[in-house]
């Protein structure tokens, strides 16, 4: 009897698996569907993408993680390539596309290798050498960049916006993004530092974007919370509460039994006699200016009006950090604590109408380094789309003043990376010199994209550009605009070096991270499962 063999259940009934090639089959197809939808938004003839989210707000941008991150991708392995989207924003702030492109570019040529019956190890290992020699190449043919090279900086700034939202006036964006970033720059033990924390980018719907401007300090989309405040303080000890300065609940708690008139009068005295201490605990900390992350009562308003105060309410959180980092202002969080201590100081605040809207400046602060960019679009939808492409900017010339090296564009420095990738295959031997030329073809993605979405022929551009980098040409790249090959370098297309080490480096490791899977469970427990959409509907 016990002779009967059953079959053995290790997982749940409900658990969906797949393994060995479908799983991995399926997964390089859900990274290159991923690859896929941006690749149309690459380079300065990429498309925008419009994303309508449930609600009905509508986000048009031609931004890589933007459209990855407004997507709500659930397949896990597409997952995982949207976070090299993620990755390469928080480390450079652009290139953010080409770093996802790759990737699934890399996959690609993968697959056509795992038909040939070469095991993903092998080809992870000969992926990870080419990525060795590829970042080896870069550091080789990168140029040097510094903060005393504003014309070069511009360049880069320039690149950043081409085919964004800023097109229109991004000469005047760029210069703006290079005199912020120069200015809160700082020399260091021979290192340059730059904390983009310092920048405050805050966009303003109504005028077109040769309106934007630089302001030193803090600009914030406010205004004073009672029009009886002053308009203008100057040298102004700042306070900043992240607690409310209100009685709160009394709506919802009301639970006092009033039988009396006076009872109701007690209450309210208590009432008023709560919001006096709170404007004079402020009053006696001798600040002048007020940044209130909560709401202000109106009673407290009177107080702190009648003592000359200009106070703000609501402000973002983001903000009250920026205003700490530049009046040097501690963030308390309960009034009771407030004391002259605890604040910042301003040579400056006040309120001024730009365009249709009040904003509140903050000038001459503490720290000097403090500076906003106001960047200004016709609708709401330019003007987030320029900010977009303004804070790619900013991140752009940051990278390249921080690392001190810039490339150039326009496909031209996949070009050489495929150019010596190709040579270096040959000095490898076996399956892995499959894999490194399969990587040196991967990396043509990008020219090859570039001149795809500027409506070009593929394969007369890269026979164009090889022959050209054979000619030991090393910054010709296509120019997208009158389809013939062009010098990036004296044509000002120059990004950051960061920009392209980021990009080659996550979209490597994803690839073969991705190829190393070959068993996908798609499970869980129970209870998970009823909160969440069943992961097998993603497959
Ligand atoms: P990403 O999200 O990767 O930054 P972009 O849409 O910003 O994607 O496109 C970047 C690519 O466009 C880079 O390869 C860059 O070299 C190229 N590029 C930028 N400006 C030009 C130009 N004027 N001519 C040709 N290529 C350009
Ligand atoms: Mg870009």
């Amino acid at each position: 009897m016990s002779n009967n063999v059953q079959p053995i259940y290790i997982l749940p009934e409900d658990t969906k698996r797949t393994t060995g090639r479908d799983a991995q089959r399926n997964n390089i197809a859900a990274a290159k569907a991923v690859a896929q939808t941006v690749r149309t938004t690459l380079g300065p003839k990429g498309m925008d993408k419009m994303i309508v989210d449930q609600s009905g707000d509508v986000i048009v941008t031609n931004d890589g993680v933007t459209i990855l991150e407004e997507m709500q991708i659930e397949h896990p392995a597409a997952k995982m390539v949207v976070e090299i989207a993620k990755t390469q924003e928080a480390a450079v702030g652009d290139g953010t596309t080409t770093a996802v492109v790759l990737a699934g570019e890399l996959l690609k040529k993968a697959e056509d290798l795992l038909d040939q019956e070469i095991h993903p190890t092998v080809l992870a290992k000969g992926y990870r050498l080419a990525e060795a020699e590829a970042q080896r190449i870069l550091k080789n043919i990168a140029e040097k960049v510094s903060l005393d090279q504003p014309d070069l900086l511009n360049s880069i700034a320039v690149t950043a916006m081409t085919g964004k939202g800023a097109e229109a006036n991004r000469d005047h964006l760029a210069s703006l993004a290079v005199k912020a970033v120069s200015s809160i720059a700082e020399r260091k033990d021979g290192k340059i530092i730059v904390d983009l924390a310092d920048i405050k980018v805050e966009r303003i719907v109504g005028e077109s974007s040769d309106k934007s401007e630089l302001v030193d300090g803090i600009v914030l989309d406010k205004e004073r919370v009672h029009p009886s405040m002053p308009e203008t303080v100057n040298d102004a000890g700042i306070a900043l509460l992240d607690c409310p300065l209100e009685i709160r609940n009394t709506e919802i708690d009301a639970k006092i039994q009033i039988t009396d008139p006076s009872q109701l009068n007690a209450f309210l005295d208590q009432e008023e006699r709560t919001l006096k201490m709170i404007a004079d605990k402020i009053i006696a900390s001798g600040a002048k200016v007020v940044f209130c992350q909560r709401g202000i009562d109106d009673m407290a308003q009177h107080f702190l009006s009648k003592a000359g105060i200009l106070a703000v309410r609501r402000v973002k959180k983001s903000d009250m950090e920026k205003l700490n980092r530049a009046t040097g202002a501690r963030i308390v969080s309960n009034w009771k604590e407030l004391s002259s201590l605890d604040l910042g100081f301003a040579g400056s605040v006040y309120e001024e109408k730009i365009g249709d809207e009040e904003m509140i400046f903050v000038k001459r602060c503490k720290n000097p380094k403090a500076v906003t960019l106001l960047v200004r679009g016709g609708t709401e939808h330019v003007a987030d789309e320029v900010k977009r492409a303004v804070t790619d900017a900013l991140g752009d010339i940051a990278a390249a003043v921080k690392d001190g090296f810039v490339v150039g564009g326009a496909g031209s420095v996949e070009m050489e990376l495929a150019k010596g990738l190709r040579s270096y295959a040959a000095s490898l031997q076996g399956r892995e010199q499959l894999a490194v030329q399969a990587y040196a073809e991967a990396v043509e993605v990008i020219p090859r994209t570039l001149a795809e979405n500027a409506g070009l022929d593929p394969i007369d551009v890269l026979t164009m550009l090889r022959s050209a980098h054979d000619q030991q040409q090393r910054w010709i790249g296509i120019d997208v605009f009158s389809g013939k090959t062009m010098d990036a370098w004296l044509s000002g297309v120059i990004e950051p070096l960061k920009i392209k080490t980021q990009a080659l480096s996550s979209a490597t490791a994803v690839a073969e991270m991705i190829l190393r899977i070959d068993d996908v469970i798609l499970g869980g427990s129970p209870e998970k499962k009823l909160e969440r959409r069943s992961p097998a509907d993603m497959m």
